[in-house]
């Protein structure tokens, strides 16, 4: 088969991702996604079909090729985000950066090794699903009512992103409580400390659905 360039696995890990948080994958999603023009992404598409690794069928479909490849590479990504903040106490903005990198270099068998060292974990320091491993998801912090919740994941992870769920302490595994929303703002109070978030961040914050 032919050699799958660093652009083109990084279309194939955006769909996986588009396929595991919305159910699906469009075309305008990974526009989107790299801010590159509509015939840079039409060419990438064509040549994954022409590869096999993607099928158009009610948006993008992974074929099994693709998939296999994809998880690999996430799997790949996710792991060496933990190695990074885990066992380098980076945080969690760098670990995401240089985990892009990381995830091309890795032989499988030191993955393995990365992967046990680690104690076989379940999400990223994100909260993504490693792939393989249950993760239940919830709803959005966008759609919540008034309640408790508990934060499962931050579903983008652009910088500007991590750093307002910083500034709030939103991180995977703490309660929240949603104490009021009106149109464009949802209140929250995480540990006694109380946070307003615009409803574009409140929808980059997925929470357990109770
Ligand atoms: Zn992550």
């Amino acid at each position: 088969m032919e050699e799958l360039s660093e652009p083109l696995e990084n279309y194939i890990k955006e769909i996986y991702e588009l396929e595991e948080i919305k159910g699906k994958a469009k075309v305008t999603d990974l526009i989107d996604a790299f801010h590159v023009s509509p015939g840079t992404i039409s060419k990438a598409i064509s040549r994954l079909e022409k590869m096999s690794l993607i099928e158009r069928k009610n948006g993008l479909k992974l074929t099994p090729e693709g998939r296999r490849i994809a998880e690999r590479l996430i799997r790949s990504h996710r792991l060496s985000e933990r190695l990074l903040t885990d066992m380098l106490g980076l945080d969690w903005i760098r670990s995401h950066e240089i985990a892009h990198k990381l995830e091309h270099i890795w032989p499988d068998d030191v993955l393995e090794v990365i992967d046990s060292k680690l104690d076989k974990p379940s999400t990223c320091p994100h909260g993504h699903p490693i792939p393989g491993r249950k993760v239940d998801l919830g709803i959005l912090l966008s759609e919540a009512g008034k309640g408790k919740y508990k934060v499962i994941m931050i579903v983008r992870e652009e910088e500007w992103i991590l750093r307002e769920a910083e500034r709030a302490s939103l991180f995977p595994g703490k309660e929240i409580e949603v104490i009021d929303r009106d149109e464009d703002k949802v209140h929250i109070r995480v540990t006694d400390k109380e946070y307003v978030l615009s409803i574009p961040m409140a929808k980059e914050v997925m929470v357990s659905d109770r």
